[in-house]
């Protein structure tokens, strides 16, 4: 089958030790330290074949993620940009959904012809991230499309426990392709609703929110808000293609911050103009860029307010704790979509027709065009790039 493989040099960091582990089975706990001199194509590989627990599906969509392009990209050294788990050779592409045309003899729940969205966080049930049920903490955690084979190719095969039926999505949509599009895209909404609802504090209906950020993240961050019956939702973001679809996702107001003098006009002053003063109770930080947002955001916090960290960065963040003291504000950090039934309610929502986030698919690839797509998802104008190989 057709698969886009990336593949690297083994060659860590003279100021990296890496563990046991790592070196043993090539698994590095931070790429960038490890692998150099990249090669990533479209590739001729064995059709994989399912295990007894597995199932072997025929890819439908997979979306291009930001792991995939820091993963794929080399810094000036030659290293890859990707600072998380990395095991190469492997099938990149870990936001997929397809049909199941082979079931393994163990499994019980599915039958080919059953269409399915993939889990992507595989925790190792065994650590103490695991025993705390912090799946997405575990140390032994493996990715798909980043340590194992994902999405980016023809088959998949994938452990049943990883599956999640969405039957009920193409019965409601009507067609098959854009079934598997709503199901790739649950990855990306489930990371937004493990920061508003499992580590935040969810959303009271009628508050305020503020989603700093409009990528994929907060895009998915903000039609949640509207969904769980969210007042006002501010939507801030530097790139005006993006603001456009923060609007579309249900934000009430879109705010650019380079286009304010950021002396009399700020994003806070808006916020609290158009709120009576009150601020807003939700806060999500999806724009990775904490250096410039966190400044803003403890001045919009209301009483009582939660802000989610979901955007990474390796700056700082200069915090004025004394408003969250002041205003028994909290702060939750949140990664991943494992556990706490995150990936099946986002999945529910969507076959119920509360949630649809297929309006923030700006570019389709065919699979033969994977490559194009990430490059065009890399000019950061889009929403969210999707790859399959029913595009033609
Ligand atoms: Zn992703
Ligand atoms: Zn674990």
């Amino acid at each position: 089958m057709k698969a886009y493989v990336l593949d690297a040099v083994w060659a860590p960091k003279p100021e990296y030790q890496p563990k046991e582990r790592e070196i043993s089975d090539k698994r590095a706990v931070r790429g960038d330290m490890v692998y150099r001199d990249l090669r990533a194509g479209l590739k001729d590989v064995p059709d994989p074949a399912p295990g007894p627990g597995d199932v072997l599906i025929r890819v439908g969509a997979c979306g291009v993620c930001g792991s995939d392009m820091h993963a794929g990209s080399a810094a000036d050294d030659g290293y890859t940009n990707y600072a998380g788990h990395l095991k190469l050779p492997v099938i990149m592409g870990h936001e997929l959904s397809g049909e199941v045309i082979e079931a393994g003899v163990n499994v019980r729940k599915f039958k080919p012809g059953d269409l399915i969205a993939v889990e992507q966080m595989r925790p190792c049930g065994l650590c103490d991230a695991c025993k705390t049920g912090f799946f997405n903490s575990c140390r032994n955690i493996e990715e798909v499309g980043l340590s194992i084979d994902g999405g980016f190719c023809e088959y998949a095969v994938v452990p049943e426990t990883y599956c999640i039926d969405i039957n009920d999505i193409v019965e409601r949509l009507g067609d098959k392709i854009a079934a598997f599009e709503a199901g790739a895209l649950a990855e990306p909404t489930g990371v937004a609703y493990n920061g508003l609802f499992v580590r935040g504090k969810g959303i009271t209906p009628g508050s305020n929110v503020s989603v700093f950020g409009a990528g994929p993240i907060g895009l998915a961050s903000i039609s949640l808000a509207r969904v769980a019956g969210a007042a006002k939702i501010f939507a801030i973001d530097v790139n005006e293609e993006r603001l456009k679809l923060a609007k579309l996702c249900g934000a009430d107001y879109s705010v650019n911050p380079a286009a304010l003098d950021g002396k009399n006009d700020t994003v806070s002053s808006i916020v609290l103009d158009q709120t009576g003063g009150v601020g807003c109770k939700t806060v999500v930080e999806a724009a990775g860029a904490p250096d410039s947002t966190y400044p803003e955001i403890v001045k919009l916090m209301s009483i009582n307010a939660n802000v989610s960290a979901i955007g990474r960065s390796p700056r700082l963040a200069p915090i004025d704790l004394e408003r969250f003291i002041v205003k028994g504000c909290s702060l939750s950090g949140s990664i991943g979509t494992a556990g706490n039934d995150i990936i099946p309610s986002v999945l529910k929502l969507m076959g119920s027709g509360k949630l649809d986030m297929r309006g923030i698919i700006t570019g389709r690839y065919d699979l033969s065009r994977v490559q194009e797509g990430i490059g065009d998802a890399k000019r950061g104008n889009h929403g969210k790039v999707m790859i399959s190989q029913f595009y033609g």
